[in-house]
């Protein structure tokens, strides 16, 4: 079966080099010149673990193919997939203006039946909008279905996730056309994954659903740790502890500074929106992303605090610039929104990230990029680790210290011990974790008293 995936970001890059894995003849389709040469010759435009080695087999094996020349592409495939981005528009609405664009394209082009699958996470309703962008852009009228099918995958472990999703959720009203998309995904059946077949709306909203209940869990365990902060409780232990009761799961519990990404912000967002739209107001969802905001402020007073309340003339090392690891994807990255708050403080900064720095440098031009971790450390006045890159999972913390103009550590992903870091002579601060370093402490001059288990 022939199909065509128009957008070839993480998504769509993705989404089309697996289809093509499980035996389709695949067309991925940009409206940027350069990332289409790029792929054509087996260059990648981004960092996905596994990937470069799926596209350029697909390419070999000539099952996956790349172009910009959307119309051919379209008359070729039964399935036409849509992975255009849906950014945040004004007021936490979703910017629908390339969903209208390709529906648009698509209308004009077809010329026999095609199914359209909307990959792209959409505002609920998004179906009926293309279904009618496409009639009234079609010259004569040409049978076709709007077919919603929301992504999961998670950058990072994309192809994983793509490959043995938890499920796979396909929303329509045509019979026909869910027939196909199954026959498209009939390699998961065989892998016993769960199916959620409904309609376009439900579909649509499912996606929004997790997203934001996944969002709510993030800020819910950031607030206990802020009150763990406080308490000299430990968070670990709480979120372990609540993880265990299988009603709660411990996936997600793992507090930081807060969640980013190019889609728990704006799906979080545009939920609220587009609820509110129709009458309906989610106060949990609107809550998970005030929380959010509100927790890189307070990473930033947690930096500031450990520099005893001033960072102006001061040099701070940052670990990690990406959202999270294994990508390079700084959109709505804390690391992003910590650095520029401590550089209008008037802080130096001085940054290491294993994949992010070229992105990172187009929206932070003026802070100093280093050859790894310890470059970032020599002479600095603390060191922040903001994205927990297995490489600084295990840093030499004595050449750390030795490096550090003074030895403040600011771990954001709770990565290490407070009790060793104690131990080596850091002042060492966490989130939510007991025995490290916090104002309260402090201010009670007990901070050490209790041992980390
Ligand atoms: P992205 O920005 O990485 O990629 C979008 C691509 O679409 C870009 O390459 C852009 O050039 C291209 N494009 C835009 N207009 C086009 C047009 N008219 N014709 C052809 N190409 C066009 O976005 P992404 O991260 O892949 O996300 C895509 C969608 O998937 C969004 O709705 C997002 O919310 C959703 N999603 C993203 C993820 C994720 O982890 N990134 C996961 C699940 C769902």
């Amino acid at each position: 079966m022939h199909i065509c995936v128009i957008g070839t970001g993480y998504v769509g890059l993705v989404s089309g080099a697996c289809f093509a894995e499980f035996g389709m003849q695949v067309t991925c389709v940009d409206n940027v010149d350069a990332k289409i040469l790029d792929l054509q010759e087996g260059r990648l435009p981004i960092h996905e673990p596994g990937l470069h080695e799926l596209v350029n087999k697909g390419l070999r094996e000539s099952r996956l193919s790349f172009t910009t020349d959307v119309a051919k592409a379209i008359e070729e495939a039964l399935v036409i997939f849509i992975a255009v981005g849906t950014p945040a528009g004004e007021n936490g609405a979703t910017d629908l203006r390339y969903i209208d664009a390709v529906a648009d394209t698509i209308g004009r082009c077809i010329s026999d039946y095609k199914v359209v699958a909307t990959k792209s996470t959409v505002p609920v309703g998004t179906a009926q909008r293309i279904k009618a962008r496409i009639q009234e852009a079609q010259p004569e009228p040409v049978p076709f279905s709007v077919i919603s099918n929301p992504e999961f995958l998670r950058e990072g472990s994309a192809i994983e996730d793509f490959m043995r999703p938890n499920r796979v959720v396909i929303g329509g009203e045509d019979q026909h056309a869910l027939a196909i998309m199954k026959e498209i995904y009939s390699p998961l059946y065989l892998i016993e994954t769960p199916f959620v077949i409904t309609d376009t709306v439900t579909a649509e909203l499912i996606k929004y659903a997790s997203n934001t209940f996944l969002a709510l869990k993030i800020s819910f365990i950031n607030e206990i740790a802020n009150l763990c902060d406080v308490l000299h409780a430990d968070v670990h232990d709480v979120a372990r502890a609540m993880g265990l009761d299988q009603r709660i799961g411990r996936r997600f519990l793992h507090p930081g500074p807060g969640y980013g990404g190019s889609c728990f912000p704006k799906d979080v967002q545009s939920l609220t929106y587009f609820s509110r739209e129709v009458g309906v107001t989610l106060e949990l969802a609107a809550a998970a992303d005030r929380v959010n905001r509100q927790q890189r402020q307070h990473m930033v007073e947690k930096i500031v605090a450990m520099m005893d309340g001033e960072v102006a003339g001061k040099t701070i090392g940052v670990l990690g610039l990406a959202f999270k690891p294994n990508t390079d994807d700084i959109r709505e990255a804390p690391a992003i929104d910590i650095i520029t708050t401590l550089l209008t403080q008037g802080a130096h900064i001085k940054a290491y990230d294993p994949v992010a720095m070229p992105v990172a440098q187009q929206v932070l031009p003026d802070i100093e990029y280093c050859r790894d971790a310890y470059e970032t450390c020599a002479g600095s006045d603390a060191l922040v680790l903001v994205t927990e890159w297995n490489q600084f999972r295990a840093l030499d913390l004595e050449r750390v210290y030795a490096l550090l103009q003074q030895p403040v550590m600011i771990d954001l992903r709770n990565v290490y011990e407070p009790a060793m870091m104690r131990r080596l002579g850091f002042r060492y601060t966490a989130v939510g974790r007991r025995g490290a370093w916090t104002v309260e402490s402090e201010k009670e001059k007990d901070a050490y008293g209790a041992e980390s288990p």
